[in-house]
């Protein structure tokens, strides 16, 4: 233990994930930035150069300053974080991780790999276990769900822990962040709603079970839910909102729901991680809440909202849902994972800066 941050490099640090990657690690007590990779077209540029910066914040301007590097696994950092486009980060990734580097990736190329954890440190903190299963020596790679399945995924735990939860149907309306940047043409979105995010549905029918699913050994059981899922894209900037209605394993009454919803608490808060909030599902009781205007930054971008509980006249309950999609859907995810990862011991000669 000593007092120096912990090194960390981000590839794909000039797209719509990569940038959240540097507003929050920037200031981050834990983890500083050493290095910033991109693709061919990017690298050998200063990254100020390099990236449209389109954040709100403003771009440190020694991050500015800094070259672009190539993903090549020689960068001077343990961690890397990835926010690559998945029609290249398979490969990237694995070659990290075989070079002996800890991969905490948004993309969905290793997510359900046998032996790669989808973690979501509120939910499967244990699933962490299978790091240990997998072939890369020091190495390893840790994704986290799509940033649709995330909201969904919060949501519903709580009622799963108290009541069970057979079936699911899940509409989606999510942002145009969560299509990476530049993203979707202006023509194609304003005035409009297009009802197909390529192979988003099939993400959000399967990603859940497995991480609601149960460490068993070294494998993860699946989780026996039924889940039906119908995404769209709206003209938002950010927070993916979802309706949803459930079947139940056991009847629920409506405080008793609202109350599994505010009162969950799980190891990141019990740990006291730097980006975890205190309260990671917030339900509101106003008739048109939540927005993703309003509620998206709450708890710093980090917890889900939940609002408009009703009965379902086809299912049991039914209710609205809202997360940040590039905070808690992406990068603020990962690096929750990696505080998971450095806190809970997981990385020889990685440790928790002293205060
Ligand atoms: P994006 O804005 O398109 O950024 C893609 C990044 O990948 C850029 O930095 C780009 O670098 C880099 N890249 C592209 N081709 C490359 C190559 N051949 N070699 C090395 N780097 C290359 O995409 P995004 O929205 O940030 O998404 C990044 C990943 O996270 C995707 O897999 C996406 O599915 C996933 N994800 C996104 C969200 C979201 O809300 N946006 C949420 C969860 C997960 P250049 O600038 O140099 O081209």
């Amino acid at each position: 233990m000593n007092g120096e941050k912990i090194p960390v490099g981000i590839l794909g640090a000039t797209g719509s994930v990569g940038q959240k990657f540097i507003e929050l690690l920037t200031e981050h007590p834990w983890f500083r930035i050493v290095a910033l990779a991109a693709s061919e077209r990017s690298s050998g540029k200063a990254y100020g150069e390099a990236a449209s910066w389109f954040q709100e914040s403003r771009l440190d301007p020694s991050i500015a300053a800094m070259e672009v590097q190539a993903c090549e696994p020689d960068l001077p950092c343990r961690i890397v974080f990835s926010g690559l486009d998945s029609s290249v980060a398979g490969p990237i990734e694995t070659a990290f991780a075989e070079a002996g580097y800890v991969v905490i990736s948004n993309s969905k190329n290793h997510r359900m790999d046998p032996d790669v954890p989808l973690l979501v440190p509120e939910i499967n903190s244990n699933h962490l276990e299978l790091v240990r299963t997998q072939p890369y020596g020091e190495g390893m790679i840790i994704t986290n769900p799509n940033c649709s399945t995330i909201g969904m995924v919060m949501a519903l735990k709580p009622l799963v822990d108290a009541f069970g939860v057979k079936a699911v149907h899940v509409v989606t309306m999510q942002a145009l962040s969560g299509a990476g940047y530049p993203g979707v043409p202006s023509l194609d979105i304003l005035d409009n709603v297009i009802p197909h995010i390529g192979g988003e549905e099939d993400k959000m029918q399967t990603e859940p079970l497995k991480i609601l699913g149960t460490l068993e050994g070294r494998a993860i059981a699946g989780a026996e839910m039924t889940i039906s899922a119908q995404c769209n894209r709206v003209a938002v900037v950010h927070g993916h909102l979802e309706a949803l209605s459930v079947k139940l394993q056991r009847p629920a009454r409506r405080e008793a729901m609202i109350e599994a919803w505010n009162s969950y608490r799980a190891e990141p808060q019990e740990l006291g991680l730097p980006l975890a909030p205190e309260q990671p599902i917030r339900y509101f009781h106003q008739e048109a809440y939540p927005q993703p205007k309003l509620h998206r930054s709450l708890e710093r971008g980090m917890a889900a909202s939940v609002g408009k509980l009703q009965p379902c006249p086809v299912l049991d309950w039914k209710f609205i849902t809202l997360s940040h999609n590039t905070i808690r859907g992406a990068a603020g995810g990962a690096v929750l994972n990696a505080e998971l990862l450095v806190k809970k011991g997981y990385l020889t000669e990685v440790a928790v800066p002293a205060e």
